[in-house]
């Protein structure tokens, strides 16, 4: 039997609906601008978000890359939560590519950067200071437990952006899971942005690629950052296509992975010895109590021996998410399994 594989959403497989797209898809050489299947999804995710244009992309992290490159010159300075996953999680691109210097602010626990923070943090016009040019947001916060950025908050912070001429990057990587948490369009969420990136191949089961969206002057920019690192993909079509399906079909549907997600965590409170974050999306933060005589690593090598596979973030912590391909009876399992490994054993 194949695992139940809770260690992210980037482990689903495509549906066979969009291996059917895929082998039908017509295609053309892309950096010629020429693949109508490619055009079909860029127009499509831009209608999604409501933005002028967008750019089909290898993965998130280029997405994020070519954005932060195409807002910001050598030297100048990007407003950043400590916790987003461009700080964490892509290498330093940003300065390893870009020489943008990152300007940290702590991430609140919602998620958030404090409107007070943002303001003390924008530069003032001096040959001492890099220019700051841009504000970077995440939505849903990843590292925070997978919570939604309301409307009204980024709405706030695009206001302050504009009110310092600064630029407004959302990495949504799970716009859409934001989007079917909040019970709101996903382009709510994104219209005081000047950018956006999202992923079509973590929840929305695509198996390769990302999204970034914006105005058409910025993705005329953003496309020939993509070019100079390496994401002109020519007959890209046979990926679009599955995108379009992603696109089509799988956002509505997120509201049940939010469900699994919570049944999976009322699930795990229940066994003596785990303790559970607030759950508000996909993402189920659970971590060991003290008095456990295993670590994660251990818990999660026990699981896999009975094929639940949960990725262990240090000694004590652990990282679910629900996607696709983990039905309720998936859920059952696991928690028969947890049981197994923490009270039978
Ligand atoms: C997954 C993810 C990315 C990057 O996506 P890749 O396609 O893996 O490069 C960026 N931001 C967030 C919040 C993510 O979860």
């Amino acid at each position: 039997m194949r695992p139940i594989d809770l260690r992210s959403d980037t482990v689903t497989r495509p549906t066979p609906e969009m291996r059917e797209a895929m082998a039908r898809a017509e295609v053309g050489d892309d950096v010629y601008g020429e693949d109508p299947t490619v055009n079909r999804l860029e127009a499509l995710a831009a209608e999604r978000l409501d933005k002028e244009a967008a750019l089909f992309v290898p993965s998130g992290t280029m997405g994020n890359l070519a954005a932060l490159l195409a807002h910001c010159g050598r030297g100048d300075e990007a407003i950043i939560g400590d916790r987003q996953h461009t700080f964490l999680y892509e290498q330093g691109g940003m300065a390893a590519l870009g020489g943008i210097m990152p300007h940290l602010l702590s991430n609140q626990p919602d998620g958030t950067l404090r409107l007070a923070d943002i303001a003390a943090a924008v530069r003032g016009d001096d040959a001492h200071f890099p220019r700051t040019r841009l504000i970077a947001l995440e939505n849903t916060h990843n590292a925070c437990h997978g919570v939604p950025l309301t409307p009204e908050y980024t709405a706030e912070v695009g206001a302050l952006a504009r009110c310092h001429g600064l630029r407004l990057h959302i990495d949504g990587a799970r716009i859409f899971n934001a989007a079917a948490a909040l019970n709101v369009d996903a382009h709510t969420l994104v219209a005081p942005a000047d950018s956006v990136t999202f992923c079509l191949s973590k929840g929305l089961c695509a198996p390769v690629g990302s999204v970034l969206c914006g105005s058409a002057a910025f993705i005329a920019e953003a496309r020939r950052a993509r070019k100079v690192l390496g994401g002109g993909m020519r007959q890209a079509g046979i990926l679009a296509a599955a995108g379009i399906v992603a696109l089509e079909r799988m956002t509505d549907r997120l509201r049940e992975d939010h469900a699994r997600a919570q049944m999976l965590a009322e699930g795990l409170a229940a066994i003596p010895g785990i303790e559970v974050a607030p759950v508000f999306t996909n993402l189920v933060y659970f971590s060991l109590t003290a008095e456990g005589a295993q670590t994660a690593p251990e818990v999660a090598a026990a699981l896999a021996e009975r094929g639940v596979l949960i990725g262990p973030r240090d000694a004590r912590n652990f990282r679910a998410v629900t996607h696709y391909w983990i039905d309720a009876a998936a859920i059952t399992r696991a928690l028969a399994a947890m049981q197994d490994v923490l009270v039978s054993a």
